[in-house]
């Protein structure tokens, strides 16, 4: 990373190993420690130390321990299918509306039009079939345990916008962000707004936002802006997880290389051919796998089947173990993956078909 990096919230940074330490520490986030884990060890992502930071999630399970309110926030910008990185962002709010928040989930189409050219009218269908993917995945809808809004629509999203854009000025956007456009900087203030929601909503109350790492610039700017013009309001808080790093070995997802990801939409036989050509950490034959033992840790089927695929915590440590020893086997492990994918994709399309209808109206779209 060099010394004028700037994390790109809208996807052109790659983030390697060493920049994780480095970003903790230069924006200092906090590690999620051994206390804190045994304390949200129903979440899944915290569990498997896929959420590796934090801010302010003490404020969370203080909440859950007193049994007061608190919300869970997180959003999806409409531009395309549901992929494996836009489904931890998904499963993790359903995880922490699990565990007692209220959910708050924003379809950001500002941002598909500032960012990707998308109308908002053209969003529509994206954003039904997107919220029909997270209701897939467990979100309770109930008006008690969630709210859905679009920012186009949102008028409470916007007036936050225009409060707190009065505090600021061209140079934060440009220290925070680099040189981008204003609309991109606009989106940056509507995501405030949307942040911002719960508490505006029902009052001042913990809230947690799950996000990759690279979404920390907009957390930073939310925080600065709501201790700034909202000071009843507590700080909304974040969860940080590692990124996926694109499943074929390339450095991150992206649409440039098709091979590097999956949509929860595409063919199967296509899903079926991008899993089966997955990086693995294996040796380069049997007899070398057998002696040297695999490196779990650097394999993206291991991962996929960690972040999505394995429902299991027990056989998920117990295949790392034997990977190390060289007890298991590539081809064999890739082949059970291949079938856990494909096998949760078919039940999830079931269930997603039903839901269509129902995210319509949680959208307001006729
Ligand atoms: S045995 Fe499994 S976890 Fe180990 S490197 Fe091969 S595919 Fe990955």
């Amino acid at each position: 990373m060099t010394e004028d990096f700037k994390i790109d919230p809208w996807g052109a940074s790659a983030i390697q190993e060493d920049d994780y330490a480095r970003l903790i520490k230069e924006f200092g986030i906090e590690e999620i420690t051994d206390v804190i884990r045994q304390k949200m060890i129903k979440n899944r992502f915290i569990r498997r130390k896929i959420i590796f930071g934090h801010r302010d999630l003490g404020l969370i399970y203080k909440a859950i321990e007193k049994g007061q309110p608190w919300a869970v926030m997180s959003g999806i910008k409409p531009s395309g299918p549901f992929h494996l990185g836009t489904a931890t962002t998904a499963l993790e709010i359903v995880e922490f509306q699990k565990m007692g928040g209220k959910a708050y989930y924003g379809v950001a189409d500002i941002e598909s039009w500032e960012d990707n050219g998308i109308p908002w009218e053209k969003a529509e269908d994206t954003a039904v079939d997107n919220i029909a993917d997270i209701l897939a995945l467990g979100l309770d809808p109930s008006p008690k345990k969630a709210y859905i809004w679009r920012q186009s629509r949102e008028s409470k999203v916007k007036d936050i916008c225009f409060k707190v854009s009065r505090l600021v000025t061209q140079n934060m956007l440009n220290a925070i962000y680099g040189e981008r456009t204003f609309g991109l900087y606009i989106s940056s203030l509507i995501q405030v707004g949307d942040i911002i929601l719960p508490q505006v909503i029902e009052g001042p109350q913990p809230t947690i936002v799950p996000v990759g790492i690279d979404q920390d610039p907009h957390l930073r700017l939310t925080r600065d802006l709501t201790r700034r013009n909202y000071k009843k309001l507590f700080l909304p808080g974040a969860t940080y997880h590692y990124l996926l790093a694109g499943i074929d070995g390339s450095e991150k997802m992206a649409k440039r290389n098709p091979n590097s990801y999956f949509t929860f939409n595409e063919p199967l036989e296509s899903i079926e051919k991008k899993v089966k050509g997955s990086l693995t950490g294996g040796r380069r034959n049997l007899k070398e796998q057998k002696q040297l033992g695999g490196e779990p840790q650097k394999c993206m089927v291991y991962k996929m089947l960690m972040y999505h695929f394995e429902e299991d915590d027990e056989k998920l440590a117990k295949d790392f173990e034997m990977c190390v020893k060289g007890e298991l086997m590539c081809g064999d492990h890739k082949q059970e993956c291949v079938e856990k994918v494909l096998n949760f994709i078919k039940n999830h399309r079931k269930k997603k078909e039903k839901l269509i209808d129902k995210a319509r109206n949680l959208l307001k779209i006729d």
